[in-house]
């Protein structure tokens, strides 16, 4: 690192990160603070992914990612050394509901994504006969869970499917937009897998996590935040901390072929140039990991193509808030952040955010609107996407006239559709990932990192670009060797 400028000196080791998604960025912004030289090349024309700001009736609104987890440290961390410590905003209201068996419901408390722990605060939401079977598991035989498990499978066997329909899969559905029944409890929830792994009772098991989360972080803040003006603010402003340690970064630009260079480091071409480094960060999601990985590491390859993904579209309608019926903002509407859909009750939305009423600065910026976004679209029930946006808004109205009385016309509507939105995580994900990082660790110079590999939530993919860089830096050949650029 040059002192006098903060950049990297010309001589610096040269990475270049394929792909402009959060955990691009991340891993950039790892790279340059720690001397690199650094190059980011973003097939498309903007930076971010799954991270998007966009405007409804005036107001600027996340048309993608909207919530950080902050019980981790990386989203946090990294939104602040991108400047952006004092836009940190939790949620108003962290209350939500489940629509199901014909009417609003409140989310119980005391679960760990969907498990309860204490089956008397399932009432109401599950049929009496689901609670008193809950209530029995103890008594059954010790569950086998082997090396992984479908979350819903187990869920299923110990404490009847009802619970796993109405509440399991609606919240592992608003995380991976996949299948309860396919998808890795190791994967999705490693603390509850191990726990219960120890103990005959899921029941017990959910509640000695409980404890330990209520012991570990006693009055922690909140869960989660979002960021003044949207989530999807975070990538440009890392990509500006990027540029000032002398980073470059250039979007549409995407990389087409990766080949090991004759006398060491990495050839990278793209359309129109090829660019050589001592070391490559791959960031971009399975499909084009696999493809760019076809010669240099087969075996991986092959099993970055078996990765699943699946398809959503939000839709951001805006009111006017003399338009709803009643006092306050979202009058009419239930209380909360928004409800949860659970597949089995054959709604189109599988949720709704009140984005003005869980975003405090969305409620003040736009004081005459009342935003709100519903999803649909989930793994193997992409049919959905291939409706018209008008038929997605209008089926998203019907739902919420049913649910929430809302009866109002929009002022403005959005659809945002996210084809291969969420890599799935099925039963086996973990192990197919300790596969891949296997095979990439015989490459010198190169590592993946991004939603594939330890979980699809911003402050996951934060940690793998974290990891993937720490592990370029700690790489010999790259501990001082000069990149330089070829064809330019
Ligand atoms: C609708 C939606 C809502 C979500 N909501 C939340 C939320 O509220 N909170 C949360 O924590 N997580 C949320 N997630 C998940 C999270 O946003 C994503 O998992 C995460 O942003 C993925 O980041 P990434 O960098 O791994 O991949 P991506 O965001 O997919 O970025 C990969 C980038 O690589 C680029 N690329 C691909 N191929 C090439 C190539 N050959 N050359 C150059 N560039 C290439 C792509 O254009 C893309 O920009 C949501 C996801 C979706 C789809």
């Amino acid at each position: 690192m040059n002192a006098d400028t903060g950049t990297a000196h010309a001589d610096a080791a040269h990475v270049v990160v394929i792909g402009g998604g959060i955990a691009g960025l991340a891993a950039a912004h790892r790279l340059v603070g720690s001397g690199a030289r650094v190059t980011l090349l973003e097939a498309a024309s903007r930076l971010g992914g799954k991270l998007q700001t966009g405007e409804i009736a005036g107001a600027q609104v996340d048309l993608g990612a909207e919530s950080m987890l902050a019980r981790r440290p990386e989203a946090v961390e990294l939104a602040r050394a991108a400047g952006l410590g004092d836009r940190l905003q939790p949620p108003a209201t962290a209350s939500a509901s489940v629509w199901t068996r014909g009417a609003l419901r409140p989310m119980p408390k005391g679960h760990v994504m969907g498990v309860p722990g204490d089956p008397a605060a399932l009432a109401g939401l599950l049929s009496a006969e689901a609670v008193d079977r809950i209530a029995r598991e103890p008594e059954l035989p010790p569950a086998e869970l082997g090396d992984d498990v479908a979350i819903g499978a187990l869920v299923a066997e110990r404490l009847g499917r009802e619970v796993v329909d109405r509440l399991v899969e609606p919240l592992l559905g608003g995380v991976y937009a996949g299948d309860a029944y396919r998808i890795s409890m190791r994967a999705a929830v490693p603390r509850l897998f191990e726990a219960a792994r120890g103990h005959a009772s899921l029941l017990a098991a959910v509640r000695e996590v409980q404890a330990e989360a209520a012991a570990a972080q006693p009055g922690a803040g909140p869960v989660f935040t979002g960021i003044e003006g949207g989530v999807g603010l975070l990538p440009d402003a890392v990509a500006a901390a990027v540029r000032a340690h002398g980073g470059r970064i250039l979007t549409e630009t995407p990389v087409v072929d990766l080949a090991r260079a004759a006398g060491g480091g990495w050839r990278i071409r793209t359309d129109e140039r090829t660019f050589t480094a001592d070391g490559v960060v791959l960031a971009a999601p399975a499909w084009s990991a696999s493809a760019l990985l076809a010669d240099e590491s087969p075996a991986a390859s092959a099993e970055l193509a078996r990765v699943e993904y699946a398809s959503m579209a939000l839709v951001t309608l805006a009111f006017r808030r003399t338009d709803l019926a009643g006092a306050g903002a979202g009058r009419g509407l239930p209380d909360g952040s928004g409800f949860l859909v659970p597949p089995v009750d054959g709604r189109a939305i599988k949720a709704s955010t009140f984005s003005t009423r869980k975003w405090g600065w969305l409620d003040r910026a736009a004081p005459d609107l009342f935003v709100l976004r519903t999803s649909l679209g989930r793994y193997g029930e992409e049919e959905q996407l291939h409706r018209e946006d008008h038929e997605l808004v209008a089926a998203s109205l019907a739902d919420l006239g049913e649910a929430a009385g809302l009866a109002a016309r929009p002022v403005a509507a959005e659809v945002t559709r996210w084809i291969g939105g969420l890599p799935q995580y099925p039963v086996g994900h973990p192990a197919r990932v300790a596969r891949i990082r296997e095979e990439v660790a015989k490459l010198p110079g190169l590592r993946v990192c991004g939603a594939v590999y330890d979980g699809v939530g911003i402050p996951a993919c934060i940690a793998s670009a974290h990891r993937a860089a720490d592990e370029i830096l700690a790489m010999p050949t790259l501990a001082r060797s000069a990149g330089q650029d070829a064809g330019q």
